[in-house]
């Protein structure tokens, strides 16, 4: 399990930038299962968090697949997908 030092136990749905941040953990089956279903939900309604979901998974997928090298499309665009939160 990993730290969450931004993360405290919230009602509400998570945002895209909570999102954004947690992913990676929540695809590695690294979280907190109350959260992971709050992520969960959040990715199944919001398309743009699906979109960054899959590029995660693909970059996953490649890796297992080459152990070098990544889908350098797919870096790109979750890069791309980091800069419009952040700068949001
Ligand atoms: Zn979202």
């Amino acid at each position: 399990m990993i730290q969450r030092p931004w993360y405290r136990r919230k009602t509400s749905p998570a945002s895209c930038r909570e999102v954004g941040r947690v992913l990676q953990h929540y695809l590695d089956n690294e979280m907190d299962p109350d959260w992971a279903a709050r992520v969960a939900e959040h990715l199944e309604a919001c398309k743009d968090c699906g979109l960054e979901e899959e590029t995660y998974r693909e970059i996953k997928a490649s890796l297992g697949r080459q152990k070098s090298g990544v889908n350098e499309d797919a870096v790109a665009r979750l890069h791309e997908f980091g800069r419009s939160l952040t700068d949001g």
